[in-house]
């Protein structure tokens, strides 16, 4: 393949990260404070601006699993790191990524719903989890705003959120820190691979040489190339979220609060957040009258207060799906230097402080951590193209 010129003042690397969402992001700074010097991150458009700046920043592994797997033991690992991940950045960066631990609400509202709880409450307490089962009353003392058809609730005190877009601001601001070579508005257009190793990538801008490269490029992973202009072999799917976004004058609730069927998340500064929808209608990032319809059923299904609530803002975003649904996490066994960290899903912002020093430790030690075996893109059969 004919190579462009090199980009300007960035040749080569030790580490070049793909994507500058918050899984990019955290990779880099894993490896920097792991003492790798020369990382360039490489972001199609401008940092965090796509799936990370979308979500709901739910760290809720809790709330939402049917049982014990090794995606539950991940998430709850990757939550657990967050009270110190929050600290590091606020000291590294002085930005606070508003870390909320008030917990999560979880209500039933129809016979099967209490069902779903009820099977819920019994696995996680079996399991030793911290989750309180709570009568209406009881639900009702915490949150006053919820409605009147709510017919039981469970409460996980350890499902937490953080402010999605301080997070990927933080972030930022860390890796430029540390050191890291920031390549924004720079599209990669192909991973070149030469006799089954990485040799760098091919940018809009030229070429960048590494013996690296992480792919951590969300819903677009399917869409780069290798050098070959063979589909690189991890196929991952967007899936359109929206969400709308209400404001209040006095906190309407205090606490996340999740239906089978929708979520209210509350800010500090007010804004109330209502999500989601489930879309599988390619890169269409918009938001649509019947997601607008649906997510306000869902809300005010949950809280009627919230039709009386001005609606000021509403975005989509599309998360990045693989075929088990389950994250890609880990080295391609074909293709010496390749590495993946995407297909993160609903629980990218959840999973990326554990992202992060599982990627840079397998990279740094040539070691997989056992907690991110079963991730591996290995389940998929990696096959490297050269
Ligand atoms: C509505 C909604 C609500 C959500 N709520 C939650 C939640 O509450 N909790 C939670 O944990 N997760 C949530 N998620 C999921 C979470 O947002 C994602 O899993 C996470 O943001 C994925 O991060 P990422 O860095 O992999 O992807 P992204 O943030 O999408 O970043 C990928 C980046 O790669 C860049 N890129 C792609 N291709 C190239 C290329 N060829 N060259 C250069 N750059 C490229 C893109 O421009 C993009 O910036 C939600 C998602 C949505 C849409």
């Amino acid at each position: 393949m004919r190579h462009q010129g090199t980009v300007k003042g960035v040749e080569s690397a030790d580490v070049i990260v793909i994507g500058g969402g918050v899984i990019g992001l955290a990779i880099a700074r894993s490896l920097a404070l792991r003492g790798i010097k020369r990382i360039v991150l490489i972001e199609r458009a401008t940092l965090g601006a796509e799936a990370s700046h979308a979500a709901a920043g739910m760290l809720a592994p809790q709330a939402e699993a049917d049982g014990v797997d090794a995606f539950f033991e991940l998430a709850c690992a990757s939550r657990d790191l967050y009270p110190a991940f929050a600290d590091e950045l606020r000291e590294e960066t002085g930005t606070d990524i508003e870390l909320e631990r008030t917990g999560t609400l979880y209500l039933a509202f129809t016979k099967k719903d209490e069902e779903e709880i009820e099977h819920r409450y019994n696995w996680q307490q079996r399991a030793g989890l911290f989750v309180e089962r709570l009568s209406v009353d009881e639900a009702r003392r915490l949150e006053p705003c919820i409605s009147e058809e709510v017919r039981g609730a469970l409460r996980f005190p350890l499902d937490v959120q953080v402010e999605n877009r301080r997070l990927v601001a933080a972030l930022s601001i860390s890796v430029e820190q540390h050191g890291v070579r920031l390549l924004t508005e720079t599209h990669v257009k192909s991973i070149i691979i030469e006799g089954g190793s990485i040799e760098g990538v091919e940018t809009s801008r030229g070429t960048v040489h590494a013996p690296v490269v992480v792919v951590a490029t969300g819903a677009w992973t399917s869409l780069l190339a290798s050098s070959g202009n063979a589909s690189l072999p991890v196929h991952v799917e967007p899936v359109r979220g929206q969400m709308l976004c209400f404001e209040t004058k006095s906190r309407l609730m205090r606490h996340v609060i999740y239906s089978p069927r929708g979520y209210i998340v509350p800010r500090l500064d007010g804004r109330l957040l209502a999500g989601s929808t489930t879309e599988h209608v390619g890169f269409h990032k918009c938001v649509t009258g019947a997601g607008i319809h649906e997510i306000t059923a869902h809300a005010l299904e949950i809280a009627p207060a919230v039709s009386s609530l001005p609606l000021v803002d509403s975005w989509a975003g599309l998360r990045p799906c693989t075929e088990d649904e389950w994250p890609v996490i880990g080295a391609c066994a074909e293709t010496r230097g390749l590495f993946y960290a995407t297909g993160h899903y609903r629980n990218g912002i959840l999973l990326a402080p554990l992202t992060g020093e599982l990627v840079a430790e397998q990279i740094t030690t040539g070691r997989p951590a056992p907690l991110a075996n079963v991730f591996s893109p290995e389940r998929f059969q990696c096959v490297g193209v050269n």
